[in-house]
C-alpha cells in the first residue's frame, strides 16, 4: 500500500490520465507524467512531466525511477517502452496491454474464455481480405490489429460489390461480420492485486460515426437482460490477465445474447459518468487499485445519468451549458479537457447531467 505523498507514474498525456491526476491528487498522492511532445493535456495537472519518446529508453529508466508505481492512460504505449519501466512497480501488467494492443488478439482471447465475439478472420493480404468476404459474408468491418480508436483505422463493407472499392491498407486486419445490434453498452470493473473484482453499472453507449457520442443510465431491459452474462466474460478476463486497476469491455446487445466488442485496459470514456453519479469514479478506483489501497464502493447515486461528448468546435462554447439548468436536477458538470486545438471529431470534453426526478 502507497504512503500519502508517493508518487504514481502515468503513461500517455490525454485526458484520461488528466482526470487519473485529479483523483490521485484528492489522495495526496503525486503524478509524474510520460508521453512525446504532443498536446499533452494531462501535464497541466501533473507534478511533473517528462515530454520524451517512447523509444527513448534512458528518459523511461529516469521516470520509472521516480515513481513508486507506474500505470497508463493510453493503450497504445509501445510494449517496448513498457519494457523499460521495472515489472514489480508496473500496474496493471504488460500482459494486458500486449493482449488488448491487437484487435485478433483480443477477439482470441476471449473466446477462449467463453466470450462470443462477432464471426472475424484475420486479414493479412488482398487474398485474405476475399477469403473472408467470402466465408464470413457483407455487410462488415475491415480494422487494422492494431492502431486504431474512435473509429479510426476501419472500413466499412456494406456489399461484396463494395469491398472491392477499398484500397487493401498493407497491414495486418481483421475482416468482422456486421452485428446486427440493439444496443451497445460496456461492463467496467475495477480488479485489485488479491483479486477482488467490483462493477460499475453498466451504461447504454450510443456511437456516431465509430465514436461514443452519448452514454445513459438507466439502459433498456435488453441491456439488463445481458449484463451478467457480461459481466462474467470481463471479470474472467480480467482475472486471466492478473489485471489490476479499472478495465472496461465493450458489447452489443443482441437478440442473441451479449456480443463482445472489444477490450480497453484503461479507464474508459463510457465511465465518465462516474465522476459525479457514482460513489467513487472509475478514476479514483484505478488509482486506488494501483496504489494498493482500499476499493471504493461503485454504485450509482442518481436514477438518471446521462455524459455527453463534446466535440470539435463545441469546445469553444462549453460554458454556455453552466448556465443551463432543469427542474429538480443538479446542473450540468461540464468537463474541458484544456485541449489547444478543437480539430473536428477530436473529443474536447465532456457534460455530465444527474437527476433523481421522475
Ligand atoms: P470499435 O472501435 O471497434 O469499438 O468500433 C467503434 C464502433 O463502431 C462500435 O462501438 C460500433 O458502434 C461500431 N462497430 C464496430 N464494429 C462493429 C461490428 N462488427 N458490427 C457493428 N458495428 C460495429
Amino acid at each position: 500500500m502507497l504512503k500519502p505523498g508517493s508518487t504514481i507514474g502515468i503513461l500517455g498525456g490525454g485526458q484520461l490520465g488528466r482526470m487519473l491526476a485529479m483523483a490521485a491528487a484528492q489522495l495526496g498522492l503525486r503524478v509524474i507524467g510520460y508521453a512525446p511532445a504532443g498536446d499533452n493535456v494531462a501535464s497541466d495537472v501533473c507534478a511533473h512531466f517528462f515530454e520524451k519518446g517512447w523509444g527513448d529508453t534512458e528518459a523511461l529508466a529516469a521516470f520509472a525511477a521516480r515513481c513508486d508505481v507506474v500505470t497508463w492512460e493510453f493503450e497504445n504505449v509501445p510494449l517496448s517502452a513498457i519494457a523499460a519501466i521495472p515489472a514489480n512497480i508496473l500496474r496493471p501488467g504488460a500482459i494486458a496491454l500486449e493482449t488488448a494492443q491487437d484487435r485478433l488478439n483480443e477477439k482470441r482471447f476471449v473466446e477462449k474464455l467463453g466470450g462470443k465475439p462477432a464471426p472475424y478472420a484475420s486479414v493479412e493480404t488482398e487474398e485474405d481480405f476475399a477469403r473472408a468476404l467470402d466465408t464470413i459474408g457483407a455487410p462488415g468491418i475491415l480494422k487494422t490489429r492494431r492502431d486504431g480508436y474512435d473509429g479510426k483505422g476501419q472500413w466499412r463493407v456494406r456489399s461484396a460489390h463494395e469491398a472491392q472499392s477499398i484500397r487493401f491498407p498493407g497491414v495486418p486486419c481483421v475482416y468482422e461480420g456486421f452485428v446486427d445490434f440493439t444496443a451497445e453498452f460496456s461492463v467496467i470493473l475495477v480488479r485489485n492485486e488479491a483479486g477482488e473484482v467490483h462493477f460499475w453499472d453498466s451504461s447504454e453507449n450510443v456511437h456516431e460515426d465509430g465514436m461514443l457520442a452519448t452514454s445513459v443510465l438507466p439502459h433498456s431491459d435488453l441491456i439488463a437482460s445481458q449484463v451478467d452474462d457480461a459481466r462474467a466474460i470481463a471479470k474472467h478476463t480480467a482475472n486471466a490477465l492478473k489485471y489490476v486497476g479499472v478495465f472496461t469491455c465493450e458489447f452489443f446487445a443482441t437478440a442473441n445474447g451479449p456480443v463482445f466488442n472489444e477490450m480497453a485496459p484503461r479507464v474508459h470514456n463510457s465511465g465518465h459518468w462516474t465522476i459525479e453519479a457514482s460513489t467513487t469514479s472509475q478514476f479514483e478506483n484505478h488509482i486506488r487499485a494501483v496504489a494498493g489501497l482500499p476499493l471504493g464502493a461503485t454504485d450509482t447515486r442518481f436514477a438518471k445519468v446521462e455524459m455527453r461528448n463534446i466535440v470539435g468546435a463545441e469546445a469553444n462554447t462549453v460554458y454556455d451549458i453552466l448556465g443551463e439548468d432543469g427542474p429538480n436536477d443538479e446542473g450540468p458538470h461540464v468537463h474541458h479537457y484544456g485541449k489547444s486545438k478543437a480539430r473536428e471529431g477530436r473529443k474536447m470534453g465532456h457534460v455530465t447531467r444527474v437527476s433523481n426526478s421522475k
